[in-house]
């Protein structure tokens, strides 16, 4: 789809113009009001620069997680004073959500710009601190969802936020898949309507990946959930050269190709989906041939600690003994007999009791060789190997995190995709810079793949 973006109009078209630009900053924020990965507030720095140097006025707008509505909890409010009771849960309940320490983020990334917040994205004090915005100034609007209307793409709410500006812009791919007024019923309103440069840059990867993909394509899958997936795979299963499978997902594949799978997490209302994907291309999908396995409840352990040291903000700690091993398949071995008898290497059926939770050696080898050989060609990545986020199980992700480094040094283009996949790269210390385009919808990503609707892309080409 041909879609207008930010330099396909005159550079004088934004000069002194105020621009209105969804992003997306939906970051993680610690309780310290610290930013986590902030790759998607860098992610906008081109668009920004773009228009910034142009004379723009850029109002930024964006969700930040699920917070409780404000329009809802002003009205609770109303109630509460009227019965003189106090507020003071309601209010914090807000700070958590706001997008103020994003907007201080921003500043210190662009450090040559004027960035500002305000604590609220419509109305007359949004209007009035607009007013006051000199050409190349950058405004930060609240979180979008303290809104109800933003999630239900109502029309007033809507019409308030394009009343702020006089040309729109979407440079939030991830959230294109959603019909939300930011996205989508505040967009129709403006005769001027464009991409950002990050959206136009997913667009033309992924658009290569779903239409024309470079040969020979390599595509590999993990994660558990088999139904986001479906659409994708079923698009580009013709087209690609070798699916290689991993994850929680690998066991219903395996399952389903008569393997004893003990009590891995089998996807039963996608069982037939699969047997009919693994008999129509048998030659190009391949599944682990061993696998990590350990017992349900010690998982369940290692994920409890797992969760405990992220609320402390301690991740990670417990791993540095594995991590060092984890970057040498070779010493997986030694890592699994030593580390705990609960852990174990399982080559073939898995046993009832046990179920897997990161692909094997042998696998890791077999999936490392066939993508750092594909020089030249397309490796896409989606979903990690296994349940990554615990050291004792990433060894899988890692490695294929690092075969995709080798693929992208040996001259192919490789893309990841999903929403853990950046995460995967950070801790398997791959730069993002090693990679060709890091996608950065999880969600939107498999969609626009599997050719779903994409409301917030097709809104850009309707007349208003
Ligand atoms: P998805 O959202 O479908 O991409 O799934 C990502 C999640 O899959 C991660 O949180 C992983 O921990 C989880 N996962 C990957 N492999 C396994 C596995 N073998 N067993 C259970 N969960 C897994």
């Amino acid at each position: 789809m041909l879609l207008r973006n930010l330099s396909n109009l005159d550079d004088l078209a934004y000069y002194g113009k105020k621009v209105l630009m969804r992003v997306d900053f939906n970051v993680t924020i610690g309780k310290d009001n610290k930013i986590g990965e902030d790759y998607r507030i860098r992610m906008t720095i081109p668009s920004i620069d773009y228009l910034t140097k142009r004379g723009a006025k850029l109002i930024l707008m964006s969700h930040l997680g699920r917070p409780k509505k404000t329009d809802e909890i002003k009205a609770k409010q109303t109630d509460k004073i009227q019965q003189h009771t106090t507020s003071e849960i309601d209010i914090n309940a807000i700070k958590q959500f706001s997008l103020l320490p994003v907007a201080k983020r921003l500043s210190e990334l662009i450090q040559m710009y004027n960035v500002s917040f305000i604590d609220d994205c419509i109305g007359p004090k949004v209007q009035k601190e607009i007013d006051k915005m000199d050409r190349g100034d950058i405004l930060l609007l609240e979180n979008l969802r303290f809104y109800s209307g933003e999630e239900l793409n109502e029309y007033n709410f809507s019409k308030e936020l394009a009343s702020l500006a006089d040309i729109y812009v979407n440079d939030a791919f991830s959230v294109s898949h959603r019909k939300h007024a930011s996205i989508y019923g505040a967009a129709r309103l403006f005769d001027t309507k464009l991409a950002g440069l990050n959206l136009k840059k997913e667009l033309e990867y992924l658009s290569m990946v779903k239409d024309d993909p470079v040969k020979p394509f390599i595509l590999v899958v993990g994660g558990s959930k088999i139904k986001d997936k479906i659409g994708a795979l079923e698009n580009l299963l013709p087209k690609i050269d070798k699916l290689l499978v991993g994850g929680a997902m690998a066991y219903t594949f395996l399952n389903a190709n008569g393997v004893r799978t003990g009590d891995s997490p089998i996807d039963y209302e996608h069982f037939q989906w699969v047997k009919n994907a693994l008999s129509n291309y048998r030659d190009k999908i391949i599944l682990p041939i061993d696998n990590i396995v350990t017992s349900q409840s010690f998982l369940k352990l290692k994920q409890e600690e797992s969760n405990e040291k992220k609320e402390e903000g301690k991740e990670g700690n417990d791993n540095s003994r594995f991590d060092s091993l984890s970057s040498s398949v070779s010493s997986l071995p030694s890592l699994v007999s030593s580390s705990s008898s609960s852990v174990s290497l399982n080559k073939g059926a898995i046993e009832e009791g046990l179920l897997g939770v990161d692909i094997g050696i042998e696998t890791v080898q077999q999936y490392s060789s066939i993508i750092s050989q594909n020089s030249n060609g397309l490796v896409v990545w989606i979903g990690p190997m296994g349940v990554f986020e615990i050291g004792l199980f990433r060894n899988g992700t890692n490695n294929i995190a690092k075969s995709m480094a080798l693929a992208f040094w040996r001259g192919s283009k490789t893309i990841i995709g999903g929403g853990d996949t950046l995460d995967a790269l950070k801790k398997a210390e791959v730069s993002e810079l090693e990679v060709t385009h890091v996608s950065t919808g999880g969600g939107a990503t498999l969609k626009f793949l599997a050719g779903d609707e994409m409301p917030g892309i097709e809104v850009l080409n309707k007349i208003p």
